[in-house]
C-alpha cells in the first residue's frame, strides 16, 4: 500500500537533542491525522522534516511513496498553514491567496478566479479587496488556509493554527477545519498540544513524548484504552495505578489506568463484576453536569467524576468522610509494563 506519508525509522538531532527519535509511521490518503503532544516533543520537526524544511539525520520519509530526501520544498506534493499566518500586510488578502500562483506564472485573470474561488470555500467571497490588517484572527486564519489550499496539495501541513484564537472560534474553526477537509479529501496532517482539539477532529492521533511515539490510534481508543501512563494522563484524565497498588488492590502484577468517570463513589459495597476500596473524601468540586471527588486511599489519590444529580447518589458530601470506591473491572486498562 502506499501511504501519503511514512516515516521509517527517522530521527532528527540538534547537537544533541534527539528532536525526533527512531519514528516510523504511517499516514493513509484522505485521513485527518494530528500529532500531539506536549510542548518540545518533537511534533514540528516532523512537520519540518515532511514540508522538507528539516533534513532527517536518520531514516526516511516518503511522500506518495517516494523517497523524499534531496527533494526541496517546492517539489513535494505539501503545503504548510503556520499559526502566525504569515500574511504580506501590503498585499489584498486576494492577492495573498493567489500569491503561489502567481510564483508559478499563472495569469492574473485565472489567478483572480481561483483565488475568489478559494475565498468562497473557506467563506470569505467579500473579503477579496481587504488588506489583512483589518481582518479578524480568525479570518486571517482562513485566509492563510485558502492561500495553503489554492495550490491544490494533496497533503496540508497544519502547525497549531488555531494557536492564537479564543476558545469559542477555536472550537468554530475546528467544525469548519474538518468540515472543508472531509469536502476536499485532502490529507491533514495537523499538530497540536490540545487533546481536546485532537480528539474532535481526527480519524486517528499519534501521541508525541520525548522525540517519540507513545500510540497511534483512532481518538475513541486512545481515550477507552491508553496505551500507556503516559497517554493516559495526557489525553484526558487518568487514575494511573502503579505495579505496587495494582498488587495491593487486586493481586493484578500489571500497571493499570482507569478513567474516572467509570469510578463510582457511595457507601454500598463492590457488585461481583466490581473491585472496590474504601478511602478518605478530601475535595469536591462541582462542575455542573458533573462532581469530581478526589479520594485518599493508601498513599494515593483517586478521582471519581459523577452525575451529582443523580437521585441515588449519597457520598455523605462532606470533606473528610470515609467513602467506597467501586469500578467494573472490565473498566481497568493494562498498561505497557515499561512506562511505570
Ligand atoms: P511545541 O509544541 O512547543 O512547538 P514541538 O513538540 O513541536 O513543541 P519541536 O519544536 O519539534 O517540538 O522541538 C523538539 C525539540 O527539538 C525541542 O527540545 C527543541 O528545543 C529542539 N529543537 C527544535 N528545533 C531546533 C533547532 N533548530 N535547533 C536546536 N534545537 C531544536
Amino acid at each position: 500500500m502506499t501511504y501519503a506519508v511514512e516515516f521509517q525509522h527517522l530521527s532528527r538531532t540538534f547537537d544533541k537533542v534527539r528532536a525526533v527519535d527512531n519514528v516510523s509511521l504511517q499516514i493513509e490518503e484522505g485521513e485527518f491525522f494530528s500529532m500531539l503532544g506536549p510542548s518540545g516533543s518533537g511534533k514540528t520537526t516532523c512537520l519540518r522534516l515532511i514540508a522538507g524544511f528539516e533534513q532527517p539525520s536518520a531514516g526516511s520519509v516518503r511522500i506518495f511513496g517516494q523517497e523524499a530526501a534531496g527533494l526541496p520544498p517546492y517539489r513535494r506534493d505539501v503545503n504548510t498553514v503556520f499559526q502566525d499566518y504569515a500574511l504580506f500586510p501590503h498585499m489584498s488578502v486576494a492577492d495573498n491567496v493567489a500569491y503561489g500562483l502567481m510564483v508559478q506564472g499563472v495569469d492574473k485573470r485565472e489567478r483572480q478566479r481561483q483565488a475568489q474561488a478559494m475565498l468562497e470555500l473557506v467563506k470569505l467571497g467579500d473579503y477579496g479587496d481587504r488588506r489583512p490588517a483589518a481582518l479578524s484572527g480568525g479570518q486571517r486564519q482562513r485566509v492563510a488556509l485558502a492561500r495553503a489550499l489554492i495550490k491544490k496539495p494533496r497533503v496540508l501541513l497544519l502547525d497549531e493554527p488555531l494557536g492564537a484564537l479564543d476558545l469559542k472560534l477555536r472550537e468554530q474553526m475546528q467544525i469548519e477545519l474538518k468540515s472543508l477537509q472531509r469536502q476536499l479529501g485532502i490529507t491533514f496532517i495537523y499538530v497540536t498540544h490540545d487533546q481536546g482539539e485532537a480528539l474532535s477532529m481526527s480519524d486517528r492521533v499519534a501521541v508525541f513524548n520525548r522525540g517519540g511515539i507513545e500510540q497511534v490510534a483512532t481518538p475513541r481508543v486512545l481515550y477507552t484504552q491508553p496505551a500507556t501512563a503516559f497517554v493516559a494522563d495526557f489525553v484526558g484524565t487518568s487514575n494511573v495505578f502503579d505495579r505496587a497498588a495494582a498488587l495491593t488492590l487486586c493481586g493484578c502484577d500489571i500497571p493499570f489506568s482507569i478513567r474516572p468517570e467509570r469510578i463510582r463513589i457511595g457507601q454500598d459495597s463492590p457488585r461481583d463484576d466490581e473491585l472496590g476500596l474504601t478511602g478518605e473524601l478530601i475535595d469536591i468540586q462541582y462542575l455542573g453536569a458533573t462532581s469530581r471527588f478526589e479520594v485518599r486511599a493508601g498513599n494515593g489519590k483517586i478521582l471519581s467524576v459523577v452525575n451529582p444529580n443523580q437521585d441515588d447518589l449519597d457520598v455523605g458530601q462532606a470533606i473528610g468522610a470515609t467513602v467506597r470506591l467501586s469500578w467494573p473491572k472490565r473498566a481497568m486498562h493494562p498498561l505497557d509494563a515499561g512506562e511505570n
